[in-house]
């Protein structure tokens, strides 16, 4: 008998649809009434700029970049006011999708998780102190893929703000510390190819710089 150890090992929480603009891209036209959430297991991130390399299981992967806020402190039932007594540290991250698979399973009705949870499908840039970055509720960041800017968001449009989705999600989950939480994509998602370089600023710092292979 094998007794599974207590490791280290953290989870990946991610919110869908978080952003008017982007949801209108991919025709979801009602305004979500509660945090749409998923989850990526700890296999898919990606750290230190390291290439991307595209699976073979999809010819319609696509970048969404998000912030990504970085868990300190372990708790349940969170609300919304202490909700920032739990971050620490914000990053850039994208989210990447197998969008043609995506939509298969949303035909079907069937979950998510292979066409967003794929090995690497969480690149995640350094994280910086929250407050380096002073206001949060209106955190602009943007992406560029070969040098052209594809994606700016701002976090003051997200539906659900973090503390939202912290109060939300800890009814479900125990937050850890090393918990990371990407909170959704704004308009301008698109497809990556072989070659392109992918380049992401948060609060004006570039974060993200790496390729596709
Ligand atoms: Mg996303």
């Amino acid at each position: 008998m094998y007794q599974l150890k207590k490791t280290d090992e953290m989870k990946i929480i991610a919110v869908g649809w978080n952003y008017v603009d982007h949801n209108k891209e991919l025709s979801y036209k009602e305004l979500p009434k509660e945090p749409v959430i998923f989850m990526k297991p700890d296999t898919a991130l990606l750290r230190e700029n390291k290439p991307f390399f595209l699976p073979d299981f999809s010819d319609d992967v696509q970048y969404e970049t998000e912030l990504v806020f970085h868990i300190c402190k372990m708790g349940k039932n969170i609300s919304e006011k202490f909700a920032p007594r739990y971050y620490d540290t914000v990053g850039l991250g994208i989210d990447f999708t197998a969008r043609d698979l995506q939509r298969k399973f949303k035909e079907s009705g069937n979950p998510w998780e292979l066409c967003k949870g794929f090995d690497n499908s969480a690149p995640v840039s350094e994280f910086i102190p929250k407050e380096e970055l002073g206001d949060l509720s209106s955190l602009p960041f943007s992406l560029d893929m070969n040098g052209t800017t594809v994606q700016q968001g701002n976090s003051s449009d997200m539906i659900f703000n973090i503390d939202a989705v912290i109060a939300y999600v800890s009814r479900f989950f125990t937050l850890k510390v090393g918990d990371l939480i990407f909170t959704g994509t704004p308009v301008g998602v698109g497809k990556v190819k072989i070659g392109d370089r992918l380049e992401g600023y948060l609060a004006g710092r570039k974060l993200l710089d790496f390729q596709v292979e």
